[in-house]
């Protein structure tokens, strides 16, 4: 008999699974609010103009495709650290952070856990309840143990940030806590500056070791003003990990790419743990591939194309708090019970709506519209066309 003949089905993944009965929906009016995508006001992913003058140079360059090294193009990783930590920050000018090019932000979080495994067996894995669906899944897939710490607040839909910081000084030394670095997937809400403050004293305090999913870096407040976080615990002189996505903030989502970069207490040891991060890289799947990190450094690398990339996210991040501020207009003329004004104050692409299970499938089955069962819906899927079909359908599954 063939050697798959007990293979069970696996469930489908929540959010792509979505996208696929999105796909087999024959009505015109269908809406995809489940998958973190950035659309323009006409439906589309954009082709921002900065990565498309970056593309054309680089095709008329016509470059060889020779392998990378194993931690990806130098001019990227160097052009990623400064980003988050900015250019002048000591922990570069000392040598003390490690950046290796990573397939997108996915594959840094896997590079990352899959070292962080060989660095700290025993350690526990903790998230936030609730947090990205993949997080639980892939920090298992990399053998750990995978626990929730306490972080949104239906009662207030902001953050139960006197319960996370009870959960966070209670654990073991060595424990690893990955952190949202600034809009917070699923929820939208983030933690304020001086919150930041008090979890970096507690990671100190307690020995923990910080791992920030930086996956919407500018789509907040901006480059500098979305990297508090990761700046916080860049002073405090804590080793810990980033990962990092441009997926959305260069709407490159298929060309994977992303970048680990992780801090350490010496250039020496940066050495070291660099050298082992390869192993992890080489015995994955060797090295990166070329393009989207070639296109990502030329952009960073030219003041224009940089401020033309700058202007371009900041209208996207300015579009989606149209959006957001239009569907609590639109909610409130439409007389729904409840208020809806904490959508205006979410962060990044993301609202927890509120929206039940059994509201989201109403939605789905009476309206074509697709939203996670948890009630999160992607703000970026909103447009002045379908906004108003939209609120409709909302304000009709909530009467
Ligand atoms: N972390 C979070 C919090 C995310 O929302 C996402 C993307 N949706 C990722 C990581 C993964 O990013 P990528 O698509 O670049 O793998």
């Amino acid at each position: 008999s063939s050697i798959f003949a007990a293979v069970e089905m696996a469930p489908r993944d929540p959010i792509l699974g979505l996208n696929e009965a999105f796909n087999a929906d024959t009505r015109s009016t269908k809406v995809n609010l489940g998958v973190g995508v950035y659309f323009t006001d006409e439906g589309k992913i954009p082709l921002l103009a900065a990565v498309k003058a970056a593309e054309k140079t680089r095709l008329e360059a016509a470059p060889a495709r020779g392998y990378q090294p194993i931690e990806g193009l130098a001019a990227y990783n160097t052009a990623v650290a400064a980003l988050l930590f900015g250019k002048e920050s000591p922990l570069i000018t000392e040598g003390k952070t490690i950046t290796v090019e990573a397939l997108g932000g996915t594959g840094a979080l896997k590079v990352g856990a899959d070292y962080l495994k060989r660095l700290l067996p025993e350690a526990k894995i903790y998230i936030s309840d609730p947090s990205w669906e993949n997080h639980r899944a892939l920090f298992e897939s990399a053998g750990f143990t995978v626990e929730n710490y306490p972080y949104y607040d239906a009662a207030t839909r902001g953050v139960n940030f006197a319960g996370m910081k009870a959960c966070l000084a209670s654990l073991p030394a060595g424990a690893i806590i990955v952190l949202h670095a600034c809009c917070h997937n699923p929820t939208g809400a983030d933690l304020s500056d001086a919150q930041w403050a008090e979890v970096v004293a507690v990671c100190q305090e307690r020995g923990l070791v910080p791992f920030l999913d930086m996956a919407y870096q500018g789509f907040a407040d901006g480059i500098d003003a979305d990297a508090v976080a990761v700046r916080a615990f860049a002073a405090s002189g804590l080793q810990f990990f980033i990962s990092s996505s441009f997926s959305k903030s260069f709407s490159l989502y298929g060309e994977r790419v992303g970048a680990l970069t992780v801090v350490c207490s010496s250039k020496e040891e940066a050495g070291r743990v660099m050298s082992q991060v390869k192993r992890v890289v080489r015995t994955n799947y060797s090295n990166p591939p070329t393009h989207g990190g070639a296109i990502v450094a030329a952009v960073l690398a030219s003041p224009e194309l940089r401020q033309q990339w700058e202007d371009e996210l900041a209208g996207m991040r300015v579009r989606i708090r149209a959006m957001r501020t239009s569907l609590v207009e639109k909610l409130a003329a439409r007389n729904v019970p409840q208020d809806f004004s904490f959508v205006i104050k979410q962060r990044g692409m993301f609202s927890y709506t509120g929206l039940s299970a059994d509201q989201v499938e109403r939605l789905k089955s009476e309206f074509g519209i697709y939203a996670v069962s948890t009630g999160r819906i992607c703000l970026a899927a909103l447009n002045t066309k379908n906004i108003d079909y939209v609120a409709d359908a909302i304000a009709a599954v909530l009467k």
